[in-house]
């Protein structure tokens, strides 16, 4: 739900108080100059979440925006974000202000979503509001001893960005024009992707996504194998 009236809004707070947690800002850390990693902690010990789900904040009185915990960890009640500061929506602008001693109220975990460990390997397609997705997906494949590939399309002014999940993220060049060009070229050149082995997790923007499923369908990835979440679009508020 992106935009709701105020009164709405605040009579869903109350009815649904279960799914509102209270957290504080308690660290911000930039990773580069428009990537923003914020670390809440609060009331999330008795939540239950698979990694790949996603939380909300409503972000004025009346505006909702989704994003995807990197960390959550309900024993440290702690759960981290990574934004990509686009400076575009009033999500954007939101994130930007952010800062430390900042209390607000948690939504969720939700979505459609979620890690699948049926699969020896997974393979997360996005773009720089994907970072976050793919250090939770990076980590749980640690965790479990599974193989973590990561393909994300970056405007051409983020390309040299270093996120952190090492080699095992690939970086492309994103067009507004082509969307998904040069992330299809790298998907070709990987032959071993398109077996029964791999879970897809397809994020990030809504026509890339299109691209890329379509490509797998083609190449006989079946389709349950394929997750996607577009986090947004082009002339559309708020996903
Ligand atoms: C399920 C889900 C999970 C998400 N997880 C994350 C996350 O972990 N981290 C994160 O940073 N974002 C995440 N997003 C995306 C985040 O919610 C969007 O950035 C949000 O829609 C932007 O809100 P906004 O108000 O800033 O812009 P909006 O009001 O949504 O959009 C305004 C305009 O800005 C432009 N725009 C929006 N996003 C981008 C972009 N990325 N690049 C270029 N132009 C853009 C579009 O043209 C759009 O019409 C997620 C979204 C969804 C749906």
């Amino acid at each position: 739900m992106p935009s709701v009236p105020k009164w709405l809004g605040d009579t869903l707070e109350k009815l649904s108080s279960k799914y509102y947690h209270a957290v504080t800002v308690t660290d911000v850390t930039y990773l580069n100059e428009s990537l923003k990693k914020v670390r809440f902690e609060g009331d999330i010990k008795s939540i239950a979440f698979t990694p790949g789900q996603v939380v909300e904040f409503r972000v004025t009185d009346t505006d909702y925006r989704h994003y995807t915990p990197s960390v959550f960890d309900t024993k440290q009640k702690a759960c981290e974000v990574i934004f990509y500061l686009h400076g575009r929506g009033i999500g954007s602008m939101w994130a930007e202000a952010l800062e430390e001693g900042q209390q607000l109220k948690l939504i969720g975990p939700g979505g459609k979503l979620a890690y699948r460990s049926e699969f020896p390997v997974h393979l997360v397609f996005g773009d720089e509001t994907s970072v976050g997705l793919a250090h939770c997906i990076a980590n749980e494949c640690e965790r479990s001893g599974s193989q973590f590939k990561g393909l994300l399309e970056f405007a051409p002014e983020n390309i040299s960005w270093e996120i952190g999940t090492d080699d095992r993220t690939t970086v492309v060049r994103a067009s507004m024009d082509s969307p998904a060009k040069r992330a299809l070229e790298v998907l070709e050149s990987w032959q071993d992707i398109y077996g029964d082995k791999v879970g897809f997790y397809l994020t990030g923007r809504a026509k890339s996504i299109q691209r890329v499923r379509g490509y797998l369908l083609e190449k006989g990835v079946p389709r349950k194998h394929i997750q996607t979440e577009p986090y947004w679009a082009e002339g559309k508020r708020g996903l």
